[in-house]
């Protein structure tokens, strides 16, 4: 078996070594970075398979650093879980806008954390298969992690791609938010039912300069699908 590496971005010493004493003893191999800037650096010689991320950093904010990740698309299948002390909604939803895909609100229990990286991690795993979903002129690789309009490259968070991956597959089936919540983030990860609505605006945004934001449609008081009609 492959060692699961995580690097832990925190700038708080005595959490970094919670941390890291937690995650060690759940069999991960852990990395540590005090700030962004160090973050930085070690991302550029190596994608751990996750990232934990303060919020709050002296410097470059966890927003920021989120935001620069997911501008490069060899970090695309390297899930990133925000550590924050602050719970206000307006957080968790600036949080997943800058490509989060799971949120961790301080005090945390070690457990509980744990249980959250590996369900991210197990939800990473399954997604690897050779298939490629076309629909139209976009096109899903699933093994090269992929998504390209009409050849193009354009770049999709963990959590965005595996949106995609289920409306491309089942396109025109309408999908309620609990049922995207159950597919697209397992039942293992805690979120509210806005999140799949930020995750949805955040697709079409990515999609709006392709001019394919109209595909994914809303169905008043249904949900959403991907529409080919
Ligand atoms: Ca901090």
């Amino acid at each position: 078996m492959a060692v699961t590496t995580i690097l832990v971005v925190e700038d708080e010493a005595a959490i970094r070594d919670m941390l890291n004493f937690t995650l060690s003893s759940a069999g991960f191999e852990v990395i540590e970075a005090a700030n962004a800037e160090q973050a930085w650096q070690m991302l550029n010689t190596s994608v751990p398979d996750c990232l934990l991320l303060d919020w709050m950093l002296p410097g470059v904010t966890g927003v920021s650093l989120a935001e620069r990740i997911r501008n490069h698309a060899r970090f695309a299948k390297m899930p990133i879980i925000m550590l924050t002390a602050r719970g206000e909604e307006n957080d968790q939803v600036q949080g997943f806008e800058a490509g989060a895909d799971d949120y961790v609100v301080k005090p945390f229990s070690p457990k509980a954390l744990v249980a959250r990286v590996k369900a991210l991690l197990r939800r990473n795993q399954s997604e690897s298969s050779s298939e490629v979903v076309v629909q139209g002129d976009l096109t899903l690789d699933l093994a090269s992690y992929r998504f390209t309009v009409a050849g193009e490259e354009v770049k999709l968070g963990p959590t965005e791609f595996k949106l995609m991956k289920l409306f491309m597959s089942n396109p025109n089936r309408v999908y309620s938010r609990l049922q995207l919540l159950d597919r697209v983030w397992g039942e293992s990860v805690v979120v509210e039912d806005r999140t799949v609505d930020v995750h949805i605006r955040r697709l079409r945004k990515i999609l709006e300069p392709v001019n394919q934001a109209e595909v994914i449609q809303t169905v008043r008081g249904a949900g959403y699908r991907f529409g080919t009609l």
